[in-house]
């Protein structure tokens, strides 16, 4: 997927999401979305820049770079909220798009993608980018309404973690 489905992806699942969060409408709905869309969308513009740094779908479409900004909120406390932009852009390269990611690169190149993708030069890529996006926003909603109510500030539930077992 390029730059455009990218950050397409992020806006509308940084809107979706704060209303999976705070469905009330009010202030609250309307700050969890400022909170967390630029965070989203920064995340969502990161794994491309091996365009330039590295070899493109591999050097930073991988889970071990997923693992870094996920460790950053609960170890620095900052990044809060950008994992989710990293973790979404890696879907919709696997997804949405005819070339797959080298998810376990460094350790292995293989790039791993499914038939469902589209070129990104294609005309359905905004369409697919969109039906991508509803399927997370529904994803997550399921998970927060019936499974855990989800803080998608990571650093938020590694402190109550470790308050949970007395660190
Ligand atoms: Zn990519």
């Amino acid at each position: 997927m390029n730059k455009r489905g990218h950050v397409l992806n992020a806006l509308l699942l940084a809107l979706g999401l704060g209303f999976v969060i705070e469905p009330n409408l009010g202030m609250a709905t309307a700050r969890t979305v400022a909170e967390i869309t630029v965070p989203i969308v920064l995340g969502a513009l990161f794994p491309d820049v091996d365009t330039a740094f590295g070899r493109h779908r591999k050097t930073l479409h991988s889970l071990p770079v997923l693992g870094i900004f996920l460790a950053y909120p609960i170890v620095f406390g900052n990044l809060q909220y950008v994992w989710i932009g990293v973790l979404t852009h890696y879907v919709l390269d696997v997804v949405g798009s005819r070339r797959g990611i080298a998810l376990f690169h460094p350790l292995s190149d293989t790039e791993y993608g499914m038939p469902t993708g589209v070129t990104t030069s294609s005309k359905y890529a905004d369409l697919v980018t969109v039906i991508v996006t509803a399927v997370e926003l529904a994803v997550f909603w399921a998970i927060h309404t019936y499974v855990v109510t989800l803080d998608l500030d990571v650093s938020a539930i590694a402190s109550e973690a470790a308050a949970g077992i007395g660190i």
